[in-house]
């Protein structure tokens, strides 16, 4: 079988499970707790119409589902993209909730999904989907219940046009309904750029962590979106060679380093990365082989698997993407020393800055580009630390150590907060 060919076989819910498992059995978690956590609390199922450009009408599938709320409301973004289907959206929602109790942020875990290829769509389809799809799934989500945010191929315009649906049925503006929302409309400064800042907060002290000189590492990035193309940017400013990036349509090699704002452009111009000049064209399964210092995938789950990971040739391999790479490819990276930051922890900049939008809404405050990234470092320096000394004193990897962190933290809320009834 191919790399693809391997990473479309595995369910990411069977992986989710299974990194629970390895927590829950080392901490000896209680069977009935372990249970409750092991099942996502809610899943919403909905099918809806939405009316075509070509005047016909269309229907849709989407999910909301919500892991755990015991630490506060669900929290977690809207993806849309033609494979998405209910388990995906039960894996991302259960990471959630160990993202946000890693972080100790007051939150638990949700996600959402339409199985819809949003480039087939014209902007006014976009807007009717989103505007319905909010609707239907208005059961669930609210400031204090259940709060979306930006995911794959959803951005701060898709936000707004879920706030702006859910106001109208309350009857006054709801800001909080919604993170990664626009500056102007109660976005919070630094949210666009929080998670791959969070990923090269880590990255760097990875690098700290392990000797390693940032500014002279070879960086090769899976992805081109909100969250790898903006770690290209962070991560060229502090010194770093850009080496290798890629999109869905491919990838592009050039071993001197990548002019990342000229990449930028160019995708902007052509929509892919793909046909950059000077750079030579490679495959996805390629570029994760390639040799670096730094791997981020930034794209989608299932990447590093049995089928590839005993060719992955990064010193850091850094998960901005969620689920990334499976437990057996964990256990193989981390017998050949490769040192990898999990998407639990890497990428929980994003949720972290949505919590502060969220207090900023809240509140309504505003603050300083400059106080949100201050306090996110703070937050993530933490984490990673954390993390690091809970990998050393249980002897595991960062995964099931961060992990450990997380799981004992949701269940010792669920614990003190008893059963109902
Ligand atoms: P995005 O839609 O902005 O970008 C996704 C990128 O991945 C695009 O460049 C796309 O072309 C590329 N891609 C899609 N399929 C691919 C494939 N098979 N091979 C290579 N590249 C492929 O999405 P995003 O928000 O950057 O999300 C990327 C990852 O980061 C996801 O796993 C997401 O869950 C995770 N994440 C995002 C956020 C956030 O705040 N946006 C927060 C935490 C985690």
């Amino acid at each position: 079988m191919t790399t693809e060919q391997v990473a479309a076989s595995i369910n990411p819910w069977t992986v989710a499970q299974r990194q629970f498992d390895l927590a829950a059995d080392r901490l000896n978690l209680d069977p009935g707790l372990r249970r409750v956590l092991r099942e996502p609390r809610r899943e919403l199922t909905v099918h809806f119409p939405v009316k075509m450009d070509d005047g016909s009408v269309q229907v849709f599938t989407g999910y909301r589902v919500q892991h755990n709320v015991g630490r506060g409301p669900a929290k977690g973004g809207i993806r849309y993209h033609q494979d998405v289907t209910l388990d995906d959206v039960k894996a991302l929602a259960m990471w959630m909730t160990w993202k946000c109790a890693v972080v100790g942020i007051p939150f638990g875990g949700g996600k959402g999904g339409v199985v819809v290829d949003p480039k087939k769509l014209s902007r006014r389809e976009l807007e009717g989907l989103t505007r319905r799809f909010a609707t239907e799934i208005e059961v669930l989500i609210g400031p204090e219940r259940d709060i979306p945010a930006p995911d794959v191929n959803t951005n701060a315009q898709v936000m707004a046009w879920m706030m702006d649906t859910f106001s109208m049925h309350q009857g006054y503006t709801v800001p909080g309904v919604v993170t990664g929302k626009p500056v102007g409309l109660g976005g919070s400064e630094g949210r666009n750029e929080a998670t791959a800042r969070g990923t090269v907060y880590c990255v760097a002290e990875a690098a700290r962590h392990l000797g390693l000189d940032l500014r002279s590492s070879r960086v090769v990035i899976q992805g081109f979106g909100n969250a790898g193309s903006i770690a290209a940017s962070l991560i060229a400013r502090e010194g770093a060679r850009v080496v290798g990036v890629s999109d869905s349509v491919g990838g592009i090699f050039a071993p001197e380093g990548l002019d990342i704002d000229r990449v930028l452009k160019w995708k902007a111009e052509h929509g892919t990365v793909r046909g950059f000049p000077g750079a030579t064209a490679i495959s996805n399964a390629q570029l994760l082989e390639l040799e670096c210092d730094v791997l981020i995938p930034a794209a989608l789950e299932n990447q590093i698997t049995t089928a590839n990971a005993d060719r992955i040739k990064a010193r850091v391999v850094a998960e901005a993407a969620n689920g990334p790479t499976t437990p057996d490819a964990d256990e193989l990276l981390h017998s050949r020393g490769i040192f990898l930051i999990p998407d639990v922890l890497c990428n929980a900049g994003g949720v972290t800055v949505s919590y502060f939008e969220w207090v900023q809404d809240l509140n309504r405050d505003h603050w300083s580009e400059e106080i949100v990234n201050a306090k996110l470092h703070e937050i993530m320096v933490r984490a990673f630390d954390e993390t690091v000394a809970m990998a050393a004193k249980e002897d595991v990897n960062m995964r099931t150590a961060a992990y450990l962190l997380a799981v004992d933290r949701v269940a010792s809320a669920t614990a003190l907060r008893g059963l109902y009834p």
